[in-house]
């Protein structure tokens, strides 16, 4: 519809301009928005978030190798204490029966202590499950490592005398679970060597240890191993693309949270386990949330925005402007322009009302001036200069109404009609300029006669005057051409030249009529003027009634 109405832009009313312009702008605003939100906030949420999960990953592995670490220390402890010396020399189960009851593993949270020999025969070594608090009988561990342990404590650095260079430690994944093992030689407490032989400390990293320091470090990881991942589809090729890729970590990320992989290896340095550590999204979802209400709180904003600045608009702009277009309407098609439009604005708009006022002021004047001319003018067109009396032109203007009302009202007409005597030869004897002033003298007698307001005297022709008399019959206009005729000659204007009188006469025709629609002051007159003819055929000086 606007299109088939409004062909160009400038032709659509200011109000539309405006809501097409600010729901424009607004489009842009929403635009740049939301690819701002996209490229910088989305891509900053992600990047704090992978930070954090990073440090996270860094967090977790500071605190795996922080209880790695108190276990070598408590094993450092007993390695270089002289009892346990001692006891792998002797055997002597002194040692074990004051040293090592059950509730040794229990209190610190230990799975596993083996004493060996310089040639790994065991000397002692039992194994518990702290968490459920019981011996670990047919252990693996046992069976498998333990019978030749020098699989996994390489036998060769036990020779060494220096302490630090001969410890191993690792984790090592046995039927029984997860254990993170470390070996040391066991040195006298002044550290003399050759060391007796060696002490191996192992802690279970069960799922329930796993929860007990994901609580205690607040993060959420979890350490799978090899059996684990063979159930674990995704998992399985996460390892193999941080195998192949040789990248430290790998990340994944869904809605809710961001997880980092990363491969530990075990005591024989093989990569055999996967550590995840995860975080939740919070970042990007308070974020989103939050930028969320950003927009709706945009969107009201802008909403609110533009209905104000439309309002505002149309305030000061589009309402002004309807005032002014209506006041040039009624400027236009009232009479009564006398009204101003005063807006009372210092602004454009202001001075344009008061631009307007002072024009619409201006024509005011002139229209009473073309008034008052034009009545003149009007005045001059009907009324003749010489005697001031009515010219024919009246006629137009006047009859045809009052033709109405008498024949309504069923009221006669009558008209008289004089024309002077000889008046060529008056003009040729007394000068054209007495001629003048006897026709001003007859109007005055004329103008004299008649007392009704209705009557009328007009100038028809040069010398030839015209009585109208509404609602006069006949009998009535006769009266009237008498009344003419001897107040004429009482003014006893002289005419020597006249053949009729040596004073001014004149001849008269009258004619009455009952107005009705089909005849008409034309026909009156005429019938008037046939009298008159007739009074000047037969001698002058007379009035003859039209019959
Ligand atoms: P008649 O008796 O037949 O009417 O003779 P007349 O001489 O009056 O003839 P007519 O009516 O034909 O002539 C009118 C003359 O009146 C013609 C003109 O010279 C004169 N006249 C007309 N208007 C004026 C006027 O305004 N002033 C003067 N001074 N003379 C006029
Ligand atoms: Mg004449
Ligand atoms: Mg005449």
């Amino acid at each position: 519809m606007l299109k088939n109405k409004y062909k160009n832009f400038k032709d659509i009313p200011i109000y539309f301009k405006i809501i097409i312009i600010m729901l424009i702008g607004f489009i842009a605003i929403l635009t740049y928005i939301l690819i701002f939100e996209k490229l910088v906030i989305e891509q900053s949420f992600i990047k704090i978030e992978e930070d954090y999960a990073l440090k996270n990953l860094t967090r977790t592995e500071n605190s795996l190798n922080r209880e790695v670490y108190n276990l070598d220390i408590l094993l450092q402890d007993w390695s270089f204490w002289d009892d346990t010396y001692h006891f792998i020399s002797t055997k002597s189960p002194e040692y074990i029966i004051s040293n090592l009851v059950e509730s040794t593993f229990y209190s610190s949270s230990l799975s596993l202590i083996y004493f060996f020999d310089l040639d790994w025969n065991l000397i002692w070594g039992e194994m518990y499950n702290p968490e459920e608090e019981e011996k670990i009988t047919s252990a693996s561990f046992t069976n498998e490592y333990i019978k030749n342990p020098a699989i996994l404590f390489d036998k060769g650095i036990l020779e060494m005398e220096d302490s630090q260079s001969a410890v191993k430690k690792g984790y090592l994944l046995t039927r029984e679970g997860l254990l993170y093992l470390i070996s040391r030689p066991v040195f006298r407490s002044d550290e003399t060597g050759p060391p007796v032989g060696s002490m191996i400390m192992g802690k279970m990293i069960t799922d329930t240890y796993q929860d007990l320091m994901k609580e205690r470090i607040q993060s959420d990881f979890r350490i799978y191993n090899s059996e684990d991942l063979l159930s674990d589809n995704k998992r399985i090729i996460i390892f193999e693309d941080l195998m192949q890729s040789k990248n430290d970590y790998y990340i994944e990320k869904d809605t809710d949270k961001i997880s980092i992989y990363k491969i530990l290896n075990n005591i024989n340095d093989n990569p055999q386990l996967l550590l995840e550590t995860s975080i939740n999204r919070d970042i990007t979802k308070y974020g989103t949330r939050t930028m969320n209400i950003f927009r709706i709180g945009i969107i009201i904003f802008i909403l609110m925005m533009t209905l104000i600045l439309i309002l505002i608009f149309e305030e000061i702009l589009t309402k002004p402007i309807l005032k002014i277009s209506s006041f040039l309407k009624s400027v236009d098609t009232e009479e009564n322009t006398s009204k101003s439009l005063y807006l009372n604005r210092r602004d454009e708009i202001g001075y344009l009302a008061d631009s307007i006022d002072k024009f619409i002021n201006r024509i005011n004047i002139q229209k009473e001036d073309l008034l008052i001319l034009n009545k003149e003018l009007k005045k001059l067109a009907t009324s003749d200069a010489l005697t001031g009396l009515s010219n024919r032109h009246i006629l137009d203007t006047h009859i045809p109404n009052l033709w109405k009302t008498l024949s309504r009202d069923k009221s006669p007409m009558s008209v008289v009609m004089i024309d002077i005597d000889h008046f060529k030869l008056y003009n040729d004897n007394y000068g054209h300029q007495s001629g003048d002033e006897c026709i001003k003298t007859v109007a005055q007698i004329l103008k004299s006669i008649l007392n009704r307001s209705t009557d009328m005297v007009i100038r028809y022709g040069g010398e030839e005057f015209l009585v109208i008399l509404p609602s006069t019959p006949l009998e009535g206009a006769v009266k009237v051409a008498e009344l003419i005729q001897s107040e004429l000659i009482k003014e006893k204007i002289e005419h020597k030249k006249s053949d009729v009188s040596d004073f001014l006469t004149v001849s008269i025709g009258v004619s009455a009529i009952n107005p009705n629609e089909d005849n008409n002051l034309n026909l009156l007159i005429e019938q008037a003027d046939n009298a008159l003819y007739t009074s000047k055929e037969t001698g002058r000086n007379k009035i003859t009634v039209y019959s």
